[in-house]
């Protein structure tokens, strides 16, 4: 039997293309290295994800939105970016764009649980748990995936969202620049006594970056930049002293804090293909594009990719011809290209200049933040971005 696509990665991005081919007559195969039962119940990973209206309405389209529980889902209503100790902040208003909020924040175990909900109901979708990918085998009209265990699967078309570490990628012979920030970030909810008026903040101390994500009540995720062994060291505190050098860190601007989860953290590195399509193959969500989390755009971008493969691949099979010909797969890597290239560069000059302690850097960080207050159409543009529906 020959396969229409086979997705390496079954993480949100990889089931939520399998959901958005589904029902259009293509077989489908997802391959994943986890156990099943960790896809269906995922663990808590610590990463709360800055959903735009863009990436709710095509969640919406692929029926995991209404699968979300209401308490794993927050309103992101305004955003602040401080900088230093100045009590100054840039704030980006949804009210800027004529909407109620720039968007929702979704605990990423919630969007894992609903997409696997969503694509266990696929009958045209197998999905293939504990399993990995030993050899990828190109031949005429085909791709042939030899597994750990020997068996071969045929596919058309083959598509990598194993993340932004991705072996498929480098099985297919595609390179990535990587850009290692040398820094970890260490991310967890954490209660705190003063209200965070659904406002995230993005602030960059000296010496450490902050974020304060809001979630439901008077808690947030707490997400803190350091040096990997600052990190190491934080993660080892008992609560009690954790919690007091957190109210510290945040100049007591949220009165008492109390950890209330796990803590986790993640090495930053961020990660764009060389190219983000091969012969009868495609790169997917952080495979194709992992990016920096400060502007939280790395599963918006993920969802992005979705729809543009998904669009690209059944327009050519209602036209009946075949789906990995290299013009939809360059149709594909275009589009994609364009609407991530720029925001990720952007991100990096961002993270490069506001984590830059040296004096001049700081003087600009300031002057940077005020002129942009100063810039409503800046202000309007952003927060137009991420309110659009489309
Ligand atoms: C701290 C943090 C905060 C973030 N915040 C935001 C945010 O606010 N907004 C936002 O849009 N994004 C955010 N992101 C980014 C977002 O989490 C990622 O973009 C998203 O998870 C990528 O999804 P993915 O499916 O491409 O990859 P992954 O989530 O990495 O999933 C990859 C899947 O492939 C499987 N796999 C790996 N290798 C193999 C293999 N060889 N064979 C088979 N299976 C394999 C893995 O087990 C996994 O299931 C954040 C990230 C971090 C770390």
């Amino acid at each position: 039997m020959i396969h229409d696509v086979a997705i390496i990665g079954a993480g949100p991005a990889g089931l939520c293309l399998a959901r958005a081919l589904s029902g259009h007559g293509l077989s489908i195969v997802l391959l994943e290295r986890q156990a099943e039962a960790e896809l269906a119940e995922p663990a808590f990973d610590g990463r709360e994800i800055a959903l735009t209206h863009a990436s709710q309405a095509l969640l919406e389209k692929l029926g995991l939105w209404s699968r979300l529980p209401a308490d794993e889902v927050a309103v992101l209503r305004d955003a602040q970016v401080l900088n230093g100790p100045s009590l100054f902040a840039l704030k980006i208003r949804a009210e800027q764009a004529g909407a109620e909020r720039l968007g929702h924040l979704v605990a990423n175990r919630a969007i894992r649980r609903a997409a696997f909900e969503a694509v266990a109901e696929c009958a045209d979708v197998q999905l293939r748990c504990a399993v990995s990918v030993r050899a990828i085998r190109h031949a005429e009209r085909e791709v042939q995936l030899e597994l750990a265990d020997g068996e071969v699967l045929h596919t058309r078309l083959l598509v990598a969202a194993d993340s932004r570490f991705s072996e498929t990628r480098r099985q297919l012979g595609i390179g990535a620049r990587l850009k290692d920030f040398g820094k970890t970030m260490l991310v967890c909810r954490m209660d705190h006594e003063q209200p965070h008026r659904q406002t995230a903040w993005e602030w960059f101390g000296y010496g450490q970056t902050l974020a304060l994500l809001p979630l439901n009540g008077n808690q947030s995720s707490v997400v803190l930049t350091l040096p990997p062994r600052e990190i190491e060291r934080l993660r080892a505190l008992d609560e009690e002293a954790f919690a007091r050098e957190m109210e510290q860190r945040f100049d007591r601007r949220l009165g008492a804090m109390r950890l209330a989860s796990a803590r986790h953290a993640y090495p930053l590195v961020g990660a764009y293909a060389e190219r983000l399509v091969g012969p009868r193959c495609a790169l997917l969500g952080d495979a194709a594009v992992g990016m920096h989390p400060v502007t939280a755009h790395g599963f918006n971008f993920g969802l992005g990719s979705v729809q543009r493969l998904a669009e690209a691949v059944l327009a050519a099979h209602a036209r009946r011809e075949d789906i990995a010909v290299p013009a939809v797969l360059a149709r594909y890597e275009r589009q994609h290209r364009l609407a991530t290239w720029p925001l990720y560069q952007a991100t990096n000059l961002l993270v490069d200049v506001y984590t830059n302690d040296r004096l001049p850097a700081k003087l600009l960080r300031g002057a940077g933040l005020r002129v942009a207050q100063g810039l409503l159409p800046l202000k309007k543009g952003i927060a137009r971005h991420l309110t659009a529906r489309a």
